[in-house]
């Protein structure tokens, strides 16, 4: 048989690209991935009669999904597109709008991640020494550059924060390009956010996902702006990229509001306890936050980081984006229980 180097096949841009990695080690408790520890009380599969129609493709428009969503956000039909996860939604936008990608570092990977998979000049600028966005720096990114998009994920992950409202609104400005802030954390947050404001800026667009909120597995997205924008996005959608399934399951979880909303609020109320009890660790600094996880920083990060997985606990190991840095999802009570309790003992202990 002949041998190929796919490599050598692939597109100059991807030969040296790394993969998203989400790494699946079995633990008894899994506090990586800011997915929500809760799933609905019932079987919301059984009340939908999908599996009927398996043969037929589903509605490309996502027509039913799309009205709810527009209830909830209080927007138009118009200003919204549908992606599997935001993440489908991020590979569209840049797709669409052809040019230079900037983003503030750390952040998101995937916002990376795709513009060097596309060919577009990715621009990370580090944010400044309170995880805020360096302003004068962005602003000057902005200008030298003239990015077609500039990505903001707040609150930020992985650091947890929300940016200043101002600075935001600043680069919106500065901007002739789309700003998208990227809100699949702003259920937890104790800001407004910035979907009241999209009718004061065009180039406003905004990101948000059902993925942390309970229903990861489903990969529902939504980008919500300008018609003009969304129409542009809508282009390079691929067709049918909502399948029957996850379009259903949407519409039940919508439906289902109530114990949604209560269950973001006992991971709010989880979360401030956690930071209380990180805080009181030796060798452990947690940084406040507006997401569903908390980033602190450990002496031996990369150590602890180990042992937490023989303890088995499972979290995130941020070494390479800041330095001794850990991010641990919250949990249900029982998990960050266990995961306190695992902490402790791999902090201690010798080298
Ligand atoms: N944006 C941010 C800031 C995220 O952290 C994530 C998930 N890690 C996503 C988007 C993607 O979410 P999904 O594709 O599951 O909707």
């Amino acid at each position: 048989m002949k041998t190929i180097d796919f490599t050598k096949l692939a597109r100059r841009n991807i030969r040296s690209l790394k993969p998203y990695e989400a790494k699946e080690i079995p633990c008894k408790v899994k506090l990586d991935a800011n997915e929500s520890p809760y799933s609905l009380p019932e079987n919301i599969f059984m009340k939908k009669n999908i599996f009927r129609s398996l043969n037929r493709y589903p509605d490309p428009d996502a027509k039913e999904l799309k009205k709810t969503v527009a209830k909830n956000f209080k927007v138009n039909i118009g200003n919204i597109l549908l992606g599997n996860g935001s993440d489908e939604l991020i590979y569209y936008l840049i797709t669409a709008f052809e040019g230079p990608v900037l983003y503030p570092v750390p952040t998101f990977s995937m916002y990376g991640i795709i513009s060097k998979a596309s060919g577009e000049k990715a621009i990370g600028i580090p944010l400044d020494k309170d995880f805020d966005l360096d302003t004068d720096k962005m602003l000057a990114a902005v200008k030298k550059y003239n990015p077609k998009l500039v990505f903001l994920s707040s609150p930020n992950n992985p650091t947890g924060n929300c940016f200043s409202a101002d600075r935001i609104l600043k680069i919106i400005e500065a901007s002739k390009g789309i700003v998208v802030v990227d809100e699949a954390y702003q259920p937890f947050s104790s800001e407004k956010g910035f979907l009241p404001l999209l009718g004061d800026y065009k180039n406003l667009a905004i990101l948000r996902t059902l993925s942390k909120i309970g229903f990861a597995a489903l990969r529902v997205g939504f980008l919500i702006g300008d018609p003009g924008m969304i129409k542009e996005v809508n282009k390079v959608r691929l067709p049918f990229n909502l399948n029957s399934a996850s379009q259903a399951l949407a519409l039940e979880a919508f439906k289902r509001k109530k114990i949604v909303n209560s269950q973001i609020k006992n991971i709010t109320s989880e979360r401030e306890r956690l930071l209380e009890e990180l805080d009181n660790i030796g060798g452990i600094s947690p940084y406040p936050s507006e997401a569903n996880f908390i980033l602190f920083r450990a002496k031996n990060a990369n150590i602890v980081y180990h042992r937490l997985i023989k303890e088995g606990v499972l979290i995130r190991n941020l070494g390479k984006a800041i330095k001794d840095a850990l991010r641990v999802t919250i949990g249900t009570p029982e998990e960050n229980g266990f995961f306190i309790t695992a902490l402790r003992k791999s902090v201690g202990g010798k080298k």
